[in-house]
């Protein structure tokens, strides 16, 4: 094969790879979001080439005067959105940021109080992933299986009788607030850290729909900056105390980072600003939406976790298909009808279940963020029934998922700016 062929394969797979999840899917992944066209301009700079160690104005080599000035301003628009003293914006990603903030805060040997994987946990915080590979020893604290939330009395109990070093919070499956509050005192009585990870609520907590962990006695929040939080994929760790920043700041580089992806920063400053200015609106949707849909899909005849609780006070929704044929059957046929989620293990699932586990997380961020109310979450529920009950031919609802899409073209809850001209006068490699 020729180069020019190899070339013209690529990019016709970036261009369906574009048109398809771009354009024509609705995406339910709860992981992900869209940055707006002025993040993307900011995003497509000069910095994307280039390189810097350490610290602003602390540097290993020149070059980096305006970079210096971009990541100390945004690391304090951070540090304000979310109310903390201190915000270190290097890690390229949430798992960097866990593995940061662990290393910086326990050893080897010390236990850490973690929520078990089938109750929502990250594998960062468990024994397959970062934490057990630095040689922390996870002791899982109890939970409510049909709430896939933690059992507050029960984590208490453990975190009393084991005085663990640290206790990981946060979830990548989360329908409801969690006892911070709670579990913050008990772990202050044995002097032990609590880290929470925000990886997936975190731009719930910047649109105040969502108690902000570090108010309710966390020491420190990581995460990600990409799933409900709309900016350029990467991590970033929140404090207000100054021994932990220090501790941080230490380790991030050059332990976990060399170089940070510096067209990054200013983009993520520019999503902080977005959501300064539009995130209540943005998050409340979130909401919004998600109880419309789990609602709605309730009412079609799924099982939909937490029902005794109003569903979800997030932007999940989780199902319970087993009697569908299971997670794994339909979240590859809503894929063929263009609708994508992914299949998720529930609590109560068995090692044997993993393959085809019986729940699917929903998350409905993404599709806020395209500009969808509730009214739209009654048209989502129906596609999905379809799918899922009705098994109705993918092919025949693909069809009617894309004209649906195509009806939501521009994103919300930004600036309203001529994003073609703010490219060309700040330079943005989009208008080169
Ligand atoms: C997604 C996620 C992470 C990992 O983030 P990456 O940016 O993908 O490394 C960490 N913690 C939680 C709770 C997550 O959901």
């Amino acid at each position: 094969m020729s180069g020019d062929d190899e070339l013209d394969n690529l990019l016709k797979l970036v261009r369906l790879h574009n048109t398809w999840r771009g354009k024509e899917c609705i995406n339910l992944i709860a992981s992900e979001n869209v940055t707006s066209p002025l993040v993307d301009a900011v995003y497509f700079s000069d910095a994307m080439h280039r390189y810097a160690e350490g610290l602003p104005f602390k540097r290993f080599y020149q070059g980096t005067k305006y970079v210096d000035e971009i990541e100390d301003r945004v690391s304090r628009i951070f540090a304000e959105l979310f109310k903390a003293r201190y915000s270190d914006i290097r890690a390229v990603s949430g798992t960097i940021a866990n593995a940061t903030t662990f290393a910086a805060l326990a050893k080897g040997g010390d236990e850490a109080a973690v929520i078990p994987l089938p109750g929502g946990a990250h594998v960062s915080h468990s024994k397959y992933g970062i934490l057990g590979r630095l040689g922390l020893q996870p002791v899982e604290v109890p939970i409510i299986p049909e709430e896939l939330g933690i059992d507050p009395e029960g984590a208490v109990k453990l975190i009393r009788e084991r005085s663990p070093k640290i206790v990981v919070l946060g979830a990548s499956v989360i329908i409801f607030h969690q006892p911070v509050k709670e579990i913050s005192e008990a772990a202050s009585e044995v002097g032990a850290k609590v880290i929470f990870d925000a990886a997936h609520i975190l731009g719930l907590i910047a649109g105040q729909v969502y108690p902000n962990p570090l108010a309710e006695g966390a020491d420190v929040i990581t995460t990600s900056t990409h799933k409900t939080f709309p900016g350029p994929q990467g991590g970033a760790i929140l404090t207000s105390s100054e021994e932990i920043y220090e501790k941080i700041a230490k380790i991030v580089f050059p332990v976990f980072v060399s170089n940070h992806h510096l067209h990054r920063l200013a983009a993520l400053g520019v999503t902080a600003l977005e959501m300064k200015k539009f995130g209540k609106s943005y998050a409340a949707q979130i909401v919004k939406n998600a109880r419309k849909l789990a609602e709605e899909l309730h009412s079609r005849g799924f099982k939909v976790l937490g029902e005794g609780r109003g569903f979800t006070e997030t932007h999940q929704v989780l199902l319970d298909v087993k009697g569908d044929g299971g997670g794994a059957r339909v979240a590859e046929s809503l894929e063929e009808a263009n609708i994508i989620v992914n299949k998720n293990i529930l609590p109560w699932d068995k090692p044997s279940d993993i393959a085809n586990p019986s729940g699917i997380r929903i998350g409905v961020q993404e599709v806020t963020r395209w500009g969808m109310s509730e009214g739209d979450m009654i048209e989502v529920a129906e596609f999905i029934y379809r799918v899922v009950k009705r098994r109705d031919d993918p092919n025949m609802v693909r069809e009617d998922v894309i004209r649906f899409r195509k009806e939501f073209t521009r994103i919300h809850y930004t600036f309203d700016v001529d994003v073609k001209r703010a490219a060309e006068e700040i330079g943005s490699l989009l208008s080169r």
